[in-house]
C-alpha cells in the first residue's frame, strides 16, 4: 500500500519525530517506481506516436495534423480538448476536485531543414513556407516534448486519487519564429478558460538522457531585431567630397558598436550584438544613398538590455552625426523576452526532483537562446522551464574527453534523441514536477 509522500507531507504531524527530508526521499522513490511502471507500460504507444509525429513534421502555424493527433490523444484519457487556439494551438483540460490549476506546455512545430539523421522514421516530408518549397524536420525535438507531454497527462490522470486541483495541457503552434505563445494568449488564452496557478515546460538538449538540469531565475535570453538605415548622399567614388558615405557610415557603426559591449555593459553580465547582414551599393565607382543593417541583440537581465539598446541607438545617431549625415532610420523589433523561473516553483519541485534523480538533477548555467514561453510567465504564471538530455551518456562521456565524435545539437540535421529514456524521463520529471506543487498547494495554501 502506497501511502505517498503526498499525503505524507500534507499531514506531516504525524511523522513530526521523523527527518522529514529522509521520510520524502523514502516516498518519493516509491512513488518515483509506480511512475516508472505505468510509463513503461504505456511506453509501446507513445514511441508510436513519436515516431508518426517525427515523420511527419510540420512547421510554424501548420500544425493541424499534429494537433489533431494530440487532441485525439487527450480526448480519450478524457480531458476537455479545445482546438484552434491561437490559429493550431489547442487547450485540454482535466478537472479533478479542488485545488490549484496547473499548466503543462509542449510545442507542436518543426524546422524549415532537411533531416540527414538516416533514422528508419526520419523525415522526408516538405512544405511551403514563405513562398518557397522546403524540407521539414523535427530537428529540435518538439516530437520528445509532445510525447512527454502525452504521457505526462495519462501518468497524472492514472494516480488522480493523489492529488486535486485542475491540469491544464496545452500545445503550442510556432515557437521557432516566436508567435505562437502570443497568438494563444491574444486568442483568450487565460480568458475563455482558467488561468493557471503554476506553468512547467521542458525542452531537451544535446546532454546525457536521464539528467535534469534546471536553475533558478533566468533560463534563456532576451532577444530582439536590429534594422538600421544610414542616409547619405550618393555620388562618384571618384568625388567624396560631394558625398555623404553611407558604407563609411556602416563600416564605422560595425565597429564601434561593440564598444557598447565592452565600455559600457558590466562584463560580468550577458550580452552580444551581432550584425548579420549589411546591404547597400551596386558598383565599385558608385558611393550609394544608403545601407542597411541588421542584426540580433541577447541578453538576460531587462536593465541589460535597456542600456545596450540606448547604447546602440546612440552609436548609430553619433556616426551619422560625425559624416553631417541625416539621422539614421533606427528600428528595434522586439523577438521574446527571458524566461525567468520563479524562485517558489522551483523549491517546490526541486526537493522532490532531487529526491527522485540524485545528482542527475543539477542546476545550470542559462542558455543564450530564446524562447517564448517567456510569455506566459510574463502573463502572471509562476513557472519552471527544466532541461532533459537526449543521448547516451556514454557517447555523451567520450565527446566531452575528445575520445569521441562531437554530438549533433538541436537544429542540427543530424540531431537524433534516443527515444524511450528521453521520453520516461521527461514523463517522470514533469509528473514529479506537477505533483510536486498540488501537494504544496493542497486545500489552497
Ligand atoms: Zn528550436
Ligand atoms: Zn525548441
Amino acid at each position: 500500500m502506497n501511502k505517498v509522500f503526498l499525503t505524507l507531507l500534507a499531514s506531516s504531524a504525524l511523522f513530526a519525530s521523523l527527518p522529514l527530508r529522509a521520510q520524502a526521499e523514502l516516498d518519493v522513490v516509491n512513488l518515483k517506481s509506480v511512475i516508472q511502471r505505468s510509463v513503461e507500460s504505456d511506453y509501446p504507444k507513445l514511441d508510436a506516436l513519436y515516431k508518426d509525429i517525427h515523420a511527419h513534421p510540420e512547421i510554424a502555424f501548420q500544425e493541424e495534423k499534429t494537433a489533431a493527433k494530440l487532441a485525439a490523444e487527450m480526448r480519450t484519457l478524457g480531458f476537455d480538448v479545445t482546438e484552434h487556439v491561437g490559429k493550431t494551438g489547442l487547450v485540454a483540460i482535466y478537472k479533478n476536485g479542488d485545488g490549484p490549476t496547473i499548466m503543462v506546455r509542449t510545442e507542436l512545430d518543426a524546422l524549415p531543414m532537411e533531416e540527414k539523421t538516416g533514422l528508419a522514421y526520419a523525415s522526408a516530408d516538405k512544405t511551403i513556407w514563405q513562398g518557397r518549397e522546403t524540407f521539414v524536420a523535427h530537428s529540435c525535438g518538439h516530437d520528445i516534448h509532445m510525447a512527454s507531454w502525452v504521457g505526462t497527462a495519462k501518468t497524472l490522470v492514472g494516480l488522480k486519487d493523489r492529488w486535486h486541483g485542475t491540469l491544464m495541457f496545452i500545445a503550442q503552434p510556432a515557437e521557432e519564429i516566436g508567435a505562437g505563445a502570443k497568438a494563444m494568449l491574444a486568442d483568450g488564452l487565460f480568458t475563455r478558460f482558467p488561468k493557471p496557478n503554476f506553468g512547467f515546460a521542458l525542452h531537451d538538449g544535446a546532454f546525457a538522457y536521464g539528467t535534469v538540469l534546471y536553475t533558478v531565475g533566468i533560463r534563456s535570453s532576451n532577444l530582439d531585431g536590429l534594422y538600421i538605415k544610414f542616409r547619405g548622399r550618393g555620388g562618384h567614388g571618384a568625388v567624396p567630397q560631394a558625398t555623404i558615405d553611407p558604407v563609411m557610415m556602416a563600416a564605422r557603426f560595425v565597429v564601434d558598436v561593440q564598444s557598447v559591449i565592452s565600455r559600457e555593459k558590466d562584463p560580468t553580465e550577458f550580452g552580444v550584438v551581432s550584425i548579420g547582414a549589411i546591404h547597400g551599393g551596386t558598383a565599385a565607382n558608385i558611393i550609394p544613398d544608403d545601407v542597411v543593417l541588421s542584426g540580433t541583440i541577447r541578453s538576460f537581465k531587462s536593465e541589460v538590455r535597456a542600456k545596450m539598446l540606448a547604447g546602440i541607438e546612440r552609436t548609430a545617431k553619433a556616426v551619422a552625426a560625425m559624416s553631417n549625415a541625416p539621422e539614421p532610420e533606427i528600428k528595434f523589433t522586439e523577438g521574446v523576452k527571458a524566461v525567468i523561473n520563479d524562485a517558489g516553483v522551483v523549491a517546490t519541485a526541486e526537493k522532490v526532483l532531487k529526491a527522485a534523480f540524485g545528482d542527475k538533477f543539477r542546476p545550470s548555467p542559462p542558455v543564450t537562446a530564446s524562447e517564448d514561453y517567456s510569455e506566459f510567465i510574463n502573463a502572471g504564471v509562476p513557472s519552471m522551464f527544466f532541461n532533459i538530455g537526449v543521448y547516451e551518456p556514454e557517447r555523451v562521456a567520450a565527446a566531452r574527453e575528445g575520445e569521441g565524435p562531437q554530438l549533433p545539437t538541436n537544429h542540427s540535421p543530424l540531431f537524433a534523441p534516443v527515444p524511450k529514456p528521453t521520453i520516461e524521463t521527461g514523463i517522470e520529471a514533469m509528473t514529479l514536477a506537477v505533483l510536486s506543487v498540488f501537494d504544496e498547494h493542497a486545500g489552497g495554501k
